[in-house]
């Protein structure tokens, strides 16, 4: 058998207190509707952490009632931008002064480990709240001149109700992502988490409140995808969807908001990314990197870098190489320090995993290393990568999701990029060269919403983000995904004397 460096100790309990479970609705922390609630678990040990308010029709209902008000009868969006920037701006400082608590919350509830958590999630959460406030005041139309005697201006106002459903693999920088573009554009929010992670939004928004958020803005329904996140979408009074999720969902709630009352629908979905490694690379740093693109996170990145496709000169050196760094892999406890990679969100995904690496296996791939789970409890996984993988077989097509690395062997460039762009995804690519024309040449024809080179997960507050074909459509972040929550409205008036 094959086995990582690092054994599992036994867990720590963390830092911290489960202060909130309830729903927030207009301000207010409440039981559901019917008063039935739902665990949410430990990743670590598969065990409890805190029963959670499970929200439903009903209590989506209400949700969407609180912030129809505060849409149609303000103060949000009726408050200057600067106003609501100040309120977005405190919400940062309050993220900052309670990074640790939220970092531990955040870490019990998902696995992933604290150190990553506190050290870059969340202050990455606070600067994407200050990035949006920077926003709030900056926001506006424009006049544009007609082929004729009138006066014309373009006005961009806000949508309304933002319907917004989140998965759990980054809670909180999805929320971010969601939130802080409809909050700086005056829209008001229902926002339903996903139900592996249900703990982090509830005490952040908390905070949102804290800051000057006014009641029934932003209001929180946990709950699971077929209830409560089917009927955000098909809601007759939400105005807008905003979804993160597999691609198979993502057509779900596309088509209830259709059935519906046809809101626009951003989807930001699956990936199958290729990494492209010429053999005029800087092997070591591209080892480094691919690895760290792929076993980010758990492998739980919707832009993890999935395909290595490895040139055939330096492929035997690069396979080497990826698993001496697999080998290394610090996998434990992730309260623990030093730990780079903590268990999977749960049993579904945890067994999926596996099935996968049985399917690598059975087709053919070489297992280079790892292959199994770590210990017996929790949902650890051992950092595997397969070798002389095809691209025919399941585990270079399928998303995995999790620390399973897939290394292919190509010739030459355009063979590479024909087979890099055969998928139905396409979200994002890294390409590793030291030749600008090459560079140049996969910048241009891969299809996909970001391309790497070298360099993979560099994101930023001011980068669109987003997927080519069924990646998804819409871009987050930067100055794009504002208009995700815009409405243009034209006015029009005769000019008496031009
Ligand atoms: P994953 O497989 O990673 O859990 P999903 O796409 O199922 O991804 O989940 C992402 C989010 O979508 C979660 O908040 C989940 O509850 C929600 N969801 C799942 N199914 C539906 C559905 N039928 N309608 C609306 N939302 C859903």
């Amino acid at each position: 058998g094959f086995s990582t460096a690092t054994a599992i100790e036994e867990p720590i309990q963390p830092p911290v207190q489960v202060n909130h479970t309830q729903l927030l609705i207009n301000g207010q922390f409440v039981d559901s509707a019917s008063g039935r609630t739902f665990p949410t678990l430990d990743p670590r040990t598969g065990e409890l952490i805190a029963h959670v308010a499970e929200g439903d029709v009903e209590d989506v209902n209400r949700a969407v009632v609180a912030a129809r008000k505060a849409f149609d009868e303000g103060p949000w969006p009726k408050m200057t931008g600067y106003q609501r920037s100040c309120i977005l701006y405190r919400f940062a400082d309050l993220i900052e002064k309670h990074n640790d608590e939220i970092a531990a919350l955040e870490t019990w509830d998902n696995g992933k480990p604290y150190e990553q958590a506190a050290k870059a999630e969340i202050p990455t959460l606070a600067r994407l709240m200050r990035y949006y406030a920077g926003w709030a005041d900056k926001i506006h139309g424009l006049i544009v001149p007609a082929d004729s005697p009138h006066h014309v201006q373009v006005l961009h106002e806000p949508i309304g109700v933002a319907g917004q459903i989140i998965p759990w693999n980054f809670p909180l920088l999805m929320f971010a992502w969601k939130v802080g573009p409809a909050l700086a554009c005056g829209n008001t929010i229902v926002l339903k988490t996903a139900e592996q992670t249900p703990l982090s939004a509830l005490l952040v928004s908390k905070l949102f409140h804290e800051a000057g958020l006014p009641d029934g803005v932003l209001n929180v329904i946990s709950g699971f995808g077929p209830t409560a996140g089917a009927a955000l979408a098909s809601h007759m009074d939400v105005d807008k969807l905003a979804f993160t999720g597999s691609t198979d969902t993502g057509k779900i709630v596309l088509e209830l908001a259709a059935r519906s009352n046809l809101k626009p629908v951003t989807l930001e979905l699956g990936g199958k990314s290729p990494i492209i490694i010429m053999d005029d690379a800087d092997i070591d740093q591209a080892v480094e990197v691919a690895h760290f693109a792929l076993f980010f996170n758990q492998g739980q990145c919707c832009c993890a870098g999935s395909r290595t496709f490895v040139h055939e000169r330096v492929y035997d050196e690069f396979v080497e190489k990826a698993k001496a760094r697999a080998l290394k892999r610090v996998v434990g406890d992730p309260f623990r320090k030093g730990v780079e990679q903590g268990p999977q969100i749960d049993e579904e995904q945890f067994s999926k995993i596996l099935h996968y690496i049985k399917s690598g296996v059975d087709s053919g791939a070489t297992l280079v290393t790892g292959g199994d789970r770590i210990g017996s409890k929790g949902y650890y996984i051992q950092p595997t990568v397969f070798s002389d993988v095809e691209d025919k077989m399941k585990i270079a097509k399928e998303e995995i999701f999790g620390p399973v690395q897939t290394i292919l062997k190509f010739k030459d460039v355009n063979e590479v990029i024909q087979r890099a762009n055969t998928t139905r995804y396409g979200l994002a690519a890294g390409v590793f060269t030291h030749n600008l024309n090459t560079a140049n040449t996969f910048m241009r024809a891969l299809r996909a919403g970001t391309v790497w080179i070298n360099c993979y997960d560099v994101f930023d507050a001011a980068i669109p983000f987003g997927g080519y074909k069924m990646s998804g459509n819409g871009r987050e972040k930067g100055i794009d995904s504002l208009k995700n929550y815009l409405q243009v409205k034209a006015v029009v008036t005769p000019l008496k004397n031009p």
